[in-house]
């Protein structure tokens, strides 16, 4: 996951180790939850490599009461369930998911990639945000509520999942839990990982926070273009046609057109949200997007992270060829593309564009991964609403903005399967957290992880229906 729309915020300094809570440790003596967070991190748990950090993070769950159900214990398929109650209850659930993968540490790292290190109340290393970080404000908010509260006899099971492989999408994480396990989770709703607090984004005169929660994310499709040639010689003599020729002059006519910008329900209403922050004509062509369309436009195309909430996008990201000697022609030239489409996409019609903008039939178009289409999941259910109040009830004058993530993550599975499923880190991140993100020196500030619990927490009581016990920001 990438929070590409969490910018700049001033974080107040605090002393956060006064606000700590402890929990019970691997080893059954007390320790911070920073300290967690900090031993999660130094198992290096690249995709499929989860094993050490999942049998942590679960010995974490078990010691602090928690009911683990395991599906799965090996790398590439650790996943567990660990619940307030058994899920043998059959209660309806409300999931709380993370993911134990990362990403592979960047090579210019200027700190050890897996350190845990702790410097003014920053923690660095991957994973710190992206996703392990996310994760333990998950479990912090349900232990809290879990120690104050009677568990028995309240409407609702919550449980926190922790899955393999959300990086590559190999199939034994999400997938494999809910092909098997999907009856026993009895999930009803799902929180996942998602935009954090905007104001950095959006430009206008802020005097509150806007936190993103996201119902639905853009599709991958990842192509592969092959273009075999019966030519293959010597670089000497030219021929007419050649691979890496072909593929380049169709690669330039596929790539030299602007995406064109597509208005749907969702980047419509977005657009109206942020007119609201907005004053004079900014305002008026904001809250009117179809009628300002040609003054619109050309402003997203100059923010790429903006411009891909509103279209199809096409990225050339390898080119590969089976020449080698630099006086041998290649025969084969293949190119890989990195396709996002927005939910209302028709896949094939896209295909369709792809083929005649390549003006080459010769061309072989693969499909190497795509996605079903699915419904953005409702901004009017009890759980988006309890979601809401959690985070404007800890956050004073803070609102709230649903919106499309141009990445995909895990909650695409649930969606599928028609559980309302919610992204959101709802924590302020500064621009370099921001960047951090799959990026280099990965790091948090420890006091989101007391401000995304707090969210957590309340979540949770306001859907229990008990009363909320926690402070505010
Ligand atoms: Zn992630």
């Amino acid at each position: 996951m990438k929070a590409i729309f969490s910018l700049l915020l001033i974080c107040t300094p605090l002393l956060f180790f006064g606000q700590s809570k402890q929990v019970l440790s691997e080893n059954g003596e007390l320790i911070n939850i920073e300290k967690v967070l900090q031993k999660y991190i130094q198992f290096p748990s690249l995709s499929e490599s989860e094993k050490e950090a999942g049998t942590y993070l679960k010995s974490i769950c078990k010691n602090n009461g928690l009911y683990i159900s395991d599906f799965g214990t090996d790398n590439g398929q650790y996943n567990f369930a660990a619940s307030i109650l058994p899920l043998s209850s059959g209660k309806p659930n409300i999931i709380l998911l993370s993911h134990i993968d990362v990403v592979p540490e960047s090579d210019t790292n200027l700190r050890k990639a897996y350190s845990g290190e702790i410097e003014d109340d920053v923690i660095y290393g991957r994973g710190a945000i992206d996703n392990k970080g996310a994760g333990i404000m998950q479990l912090y908010g349900m232990l809290k509520f879990k120690d104050v509260n009677e568990v028995d006899d309240l409407p609702y099971n919550i449980t926190f999942l922790a899955v393999s492989c959300e990086e590559t999408q190999c199939q034994g994480g999400i997938q494999y839990v809910l092909d098997n396990h999907f009856e026993e989770l009895n999930a009803v709703a799902v929180v996942g990982e998602g935009p954090s607090e905007l104001t950095g984004l959006i430009e206008g005169e802020f005097d509150h926070p806007v936190f993103g929660i996201s119902l639905i994310t853009k599709r991958p499709l990842w192509l592969e273009l092959i273009f075999t040639s019966k030519t293959n010689g010597h670089g000497s003599i030219t021929p007419t046609n050649y691979a890496n020729k072909e593929m380049v002059e169709a690669l330039h006519r596929l790539t030299k057109k602007k995406p064109k910008v597509i208005y749907n329900d969702m980047n419509v209403a977005f657009l109206k949200d942020v007119g609201s922050f907005h004053n004079g004509p900014k305002k008026a062509a904001l809250r009117n997007p179809k009628l300002f369309r040609p003054a619109i436009v050309p402003h997203l195309r100059k923010f790429p992270e903006l411009l891909s909430l509103f279209t199809n996008t096409i990225t050339l990201t390898n080119l590969i060829t089976n020449g080698g000697a630099v006086n041998k022609l290649s025969s084969q030239a293949i190119a890989q593309l990195d396709c996002r489409l927005l939910p209302e996409t028709n896949e094939t019609e896209f295909l369709h564009m792809i083929r005649s903008r390549l003006k080459n039939e010769e061309i072989e178009i693969r499909v190497l991964e795509r996605a079903p289409k699915v419904a953005p999941s409702p901004s009017n259910s009890i759980y988006h609403e309890s979601l809401v109040k959690a985070i404007t009830s800890y956050y004073p004058k803070a609102k709230t903005m649903d919106m499309l993530m141009p990445n995909t993550n895990d909650l695409f599975a649930f969606r599928q399967r028609n559980i309302p499923s919610y992204g959101a880190i709802p924590v302020y991140f500064d621009k370099e957290e921001v960047r951090s993100v799959h990026g280099k020196n990965e790091h948090l500030h420890l006091k989101s992880l007391h401000d995304g619990s707090e969210v957590f927490l309340r979540f949770i009581q306001i859907l229990m229906g008990v009363p909320s016990t926690g402070t505010t920001n």
